[in-house]
């Protein structure tokens, strides 16, 4: 704890990046909150945008009057369009690579689509450089959309089966949340949480209010509500600690959720 910058540097000049002192010394050093009051929300791609109307508008509507005492950072899945995608791809023997750029187009087709909806209040949808503005438009508009797929493109690290890329947009959005030090992540997807089984299927599913990662590995969950991948993008995050999942298909959940209340499932790291 007690390195100076001096040590830092010695170690940095001298040995190898991966030198476990050398690791400890950067690890000491301590961690900026880029955007501290600002939460991040992940709109679901198969479990909300593919709803259309029924169930954007009003999840639209609250997003416009939460803004006023929240700072949101609004991501979007791929959902459906994504999957025919993949189907295709992966039948024409495409690699992950591949499939990862074609599920970022569908992603980004649902921020455009989000951001024009929300576009009459000021807030749009980012991308790219434009990511840099986010300060800005937060500042001014209290909210921004963007597309949640991470942009690992063609250098996305396959999975250890299959050519379906691992970090899709939970991760994305998720990883996002963590850079820039954000105060919650939030869900929302179609379901009250996570469940012992997938409702969709199981009908004697029962809800789980709480958990953690390792409890949820231990029971067999770990690719369920979430890309598995989360799992340990959360188990080692610095800043968000925990994430809740939500039933955006309720009105009043999400404004719920930012205002700090346990509406859904709540996953912590530890
Ligand atoms: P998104 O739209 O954000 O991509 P997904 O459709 O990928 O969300 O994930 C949400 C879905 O996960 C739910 O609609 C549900 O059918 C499914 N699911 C699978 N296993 C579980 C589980 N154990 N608990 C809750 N939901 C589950
Ligand atoms: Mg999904």
């Amino acid at each position: 704890m007690a390195n100076t910058t001096a040590e830092l540097e010695m170690l940095l000049t001298q040995r190898s990046l991966t030198d476990p002192e050398l690791l400890s010394a950067a690890e000491a050093a301590a961690d900026v909150r880029i955007l501290p009051d600002a939460t991040v929300i992940k709109v679901g791609g198969q479990s909300i945008m593919d709803r259309g109307r029924a169930a954007v508008y009003p999840l639209v509507d609250e997003i416009v009057a939460a803004r006023k005492a929240h700072k949101l950072l609004i991501g979007t899945g791929a959902g459906t369009r994504a999957r025919h995608l993949y189907s295709i791809a992966a039948e024409l023997n495409l690699p992950a690579g591949v499939l990862a750029q074609l599920g970022a187009s569908v992603a980004n087709q649902n921020a455009e689509m989000l951001g024009q909806l929300l576009a009459k209040y000021g807030i749009c949808s980012v991308s790219g450089a434009g990511m840099s503005t986010v300060p800005l438009t937060l500042a001014e508009v209290h909210a921004v959309v963007f597309s949640g797929m991470p942009p690992y493109s063609l250098w996305t690290r396959p999975a250890a089966e299959g050519v379906i890329p691992p970090y899709r947009t939970d991760a994305g959005c998720f990883l996002l949340a963590e850079q820039f030090g954000c105060k919650a992540m939030i869900f929302v997807k179609d379901e009250n949480g996570l469940y012992t089984a997938n409702p969709k299927t199981s009908k004697d599913a029962t809800f789980i209010p709480k958990i953690s990662v390792d409890e949820m590995k231990a029971r067999g969950l770990h690719d369920s509500i979430l890309e598995f991948p989360m799992l340990d993008l959360l188990k080692s995050a610095r800043h968000v600690r925990e994430v809740q999942v939500v039933n955006g298909l309720i009105p009043g959940n999400l404004t719920r959720a930012l205002n700090g209340e346990h509406v859904g499932t709540i996953i912590t790291a530890s």
